[in-house]
């Protein structure tokens, strides 16, 4: 054989067609660790050295070379006899024929390949660790081989999707077609920032279209292996982790958190968001929207008298009402209580939301029904538009708000907009709140006293304590700008206890200057009924406690403390009438009139509003209603005062009507006491 055959670095051999070992070349005897060709030869042909580890390798590559003529890349292990170890080799192996195709001999080499043999051996076993450790987490794997446009897939990860196991390889096209619409952009940028070496890893969470449809939130997190010369990626392997449940409590969390458990219905919150997202397309378009501020009337009293199982489910039905006068466009949420907030799109001007906000309205005046109870609120709306109002949300909001306020002010069940006046009204209000603050301090107020005259014998017999604000800065300042504020803000108390307190220490000296009979009218704000007394002892046992009758002073109060009356309301006046304390019905005509309750509290005296005297004519309906109303009132015992008597006429006309006592200009304006005594000094 040739010299080749000797030198070659890997083992190589020949047989004879039988398989006895014919020759070695050197670094065969090398690697089988002899010392010569001879030995070896001997120890195989004669000795029978059992060469394979598994004896079985023996006949299948005889089987094999005897049929094909050849064996390629035979793997297996070897016996070193005289190391007493094996070792891992490859064998290549073929037929040397003559001319008749009949066999002469075998030869083949045979490498040692137990190094590399025991690593991969060593990497399947990692890689196999690896899977397992893989699919206890649950995760599916998967294997992108980018440029092939091929995926393979991990039985987990089939078994998650609840796709068949039979699909080893798939398009990854498809893949991204499983993928749910909303998802998609962002999991190819994700991808692109990756393999852009923007982002170090590659993790995205998206939504997976399983076999039967539904939708299962995964985050896939994945790493390349490999990008080939021009440093394009070429494969990826990654993993998919099912995080439905988290994103379904995030989902969960999110929607309690912005929206309204009662109703539904977006919460204030919600509408922030919404708003600022409206806000931000009519920056785009130059379109406008509305904002609405929605007050549900005498929601309380419903709340109230009913339960708060009923005024829930006022609020359900309302809640359904307002959605059902809005367009697609449209956003209404709770913002609390019986508050809710419209946002209002492709509003033309104020004119377009005439006729939807009257709908709105009717539609809210209709009876509720509420298990076996009807009930019946209204609503009051308020009001702004951007961009007109205002730039900014907080400033909508304000406005919204200062328009509700006019509405409600202007008797409910209406709607009103924002304007700067508005504005300017509200600044003014919050001044004067602040002011008023300290005006009890500062000693700003004065009360004032108005004389109410007998009619038929033009004597005073009374007479009306009124409040004065000196403002040091705007002067005087009227009680029906001030008085409504002082309300609003609770300042009411402190100062309606103030102007008690000054009339009947007048009074006491008036008593005994006029007569026993003299009376000092005092107004009561609704207010001052509501809210739970203070320390301060009642006004009765103050009046006692200065040996004076309750007859001295008489209570002014309004209609509508009467018909929004409970339990408080209803002691606090007994008590009043307990003390002796007289009861005056101000204002009577401009609120609802209603004649029952007027003998249910046992008024003494009603105050015929001046607006039904300022047009007191012979042959006037207002004649004829003032007249009705004496009678009425006599009838039940009451006396009456007209209030506004500015002109002789209409002393004269009251006075032949039967009129008890007139107050007004006619007869003298509200005055200091020190005046005061001086008109009487002059009767
Ligand atoms: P009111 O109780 O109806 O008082 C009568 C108002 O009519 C007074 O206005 C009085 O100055 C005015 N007046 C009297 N005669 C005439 C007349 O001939 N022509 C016209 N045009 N007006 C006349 P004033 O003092 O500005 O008080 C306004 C309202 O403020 C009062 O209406 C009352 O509701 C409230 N108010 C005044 N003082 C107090 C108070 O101490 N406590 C409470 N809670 N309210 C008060
Ligand atoms: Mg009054
Ligand atoms: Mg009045």
């Amino acid at each position: 054989m040739s010299t080749l055959f000797d030198f070659l670095p890997i083992g190589a051999y020949r047989t004879s067609p039988s398989g006895l070992l014919l020759r070695a070349n050197a670094a065969l005897v090398r690697m089988l660790g002899y010392a010569c060709e001879q030995d070896l030869l001997v120890a195989t042909n004669e000795q029978g050295i059992r060469w394979y580890v598994e004896p079985g390798r023996r006949s299948a590559f005889r089987t094999q070379i005897e049929r094909d003529g050849y064996v390629v890349d035979f793997v297996s292990q070897i016996w070193l006899q005289t190391l007493a170890s094996a070792i891992w080799v490859r064998e290549n192996a073929h037929a040397i024929r003559d001319a008749n195709a009949v066999v002469q001999f075998y030869e083949g080499t045979m490498e040692d390949i137990t190094a590399s043999h025991l690593a991969q051996q060593a990497l399947l076993q990692s890689e196999e660790r690896w899977k397992l450790a893989l699919d206890a987490t649950g995760d599916g794997v998967w294997d992108w081989h980018i440029q092939d446009g091929k995926e393979y897939y991990s039985r987990r990860y089939k078994e998650m999707y609840g796709y068949s196991q039979d699909k080893i390889w798939q398009e990854s096209d498809a893949y991204t077609d499983l993928v749910h619409p909303d998802d998609k952009v962002q999991l190819l940028r994700d991808q692109e920032a990756y393999f852009n070496q923007q982002t170090p890893t590659y993790s995205n969470e998206h939504r997976v279209r399983c076999a039967d449809g539904s939708w299962k939130w995964v985050l896939s997190r994945g790493m390349l292996i490999s990008r080939d010369a021009q440093g394009r990626p070429l494969r990826m392997i990654g993993t998919h982790t099912d995080i439905s449940d988290r994103k379904n409590a995030e989902a969960l969390i999110w929607k309690q958190a912005h929206f309204d458990a009662l109703t539904g219905l977006p919460n204030r919150r919600m509408l922030r968001l919404r708003l600022d997202d409206a806000i931000a397309r009519c920056q785009h378009s130059g379109a406008r929207l509305a904002i609405v501020f929605i007050d549900l009337d005498h929601f309380k009293e419903v709340n109230d008298t009913l339960g708060h199982e009923s005024g829930d489910a006022l609020l359900v039905q309302a809640a359904q009402r307002i959605q059902d006068c809005l367009g697609e466009n449209d956003t209404v949420a709770r913002m609390g209580g019986d508050e809710f907030t419209l946002i209002l799109t492709q509003v033309q001007g104020p004119e377009s939301l005439t006729a939807p906000l009257q709908a709105l309205l009717a539609q809210l005046a209709q009876v509720f029904h509420l298990g076996q109870e009807q009930v019946f609120v209204s609503a009051s709306l308020g009001v702004a538009l951007y961009p007109d109002n205002a730039a900014h949300v907080e400033a909508l909001f304000k406005h919204a708000d200062q328009a509700l306020y006019v509405a409600k002010g202007a008797g409910r069940n209406r709607y009103s907009f924002f304007t700067p006046e508005l504005q300017e009204a509200a600044q003014t209000r919050a001044r004067l709140a602040s002011d008023l603050r300290v005006a009890l301090q500062k000693q700003q107020f004065a009360v004032v006293y108005q004389p109410i005259v007998h009619l038929a014998s033009a004597r005073i017999h009374k007479a009306e304590a009124l409040l004065r604000w000196h403002h040091p800065q705007r002067g005087l300042v009227s009680p029906a700008q001030f008085i409504p504020i002082a309300e609003s803000t609770g300042f009411i108390m402190d100062i309606g206890e103030w102007v008690f307190q000054q009339a009947a220490h007048q009074v006491a000296q008036w008593r005994a200057a006029y007569g026993a009979d003299f009376q000092i009218s005092v107004n009561k704000s609704p207010v001052q009924f509501h809210r739970p007394e203070k320390s301060t002892a009642t006004w009765s046992e103050q009046l006692q406690s200065m040996h004076l009758p309750g007859s001295c002073i008489a209570v002014e109060i309004t209609e509508g403390l009467l018909l929004d009356i409970n339990q408080g309301v209803s002691h606090h006046l007994s008590a009043l009438q307990r003390g002796g304390i007289a009861l005056s019905l101000d204002d009577f005509g401009t609120g609802y009139s209603s004649l029952t309750y007027l003998q249910k509290f046992d008024i003494d005296y009603i105050k015929i509003d001046q607006s039904f005297v300022r047009n007191l004519q012979p042959g006037s309906t207002d004649l004829a209603l003032c007249r009705a109303i004496i009678l009425m009132a006599h009838e039940l015992g009451m006396q009456v005062i007209a209030e506004g008597v500015e002109t002789a006429e209409q002393r004269d006309l009251l006075r032949k009507i039967g009129c008890d006592y007139g107050q007004g200009y006619l007869f003298a304006r509200p005055m200091a006491a020190g005046a005061f005594e001086a008109l009487m000094a002059q009767q």
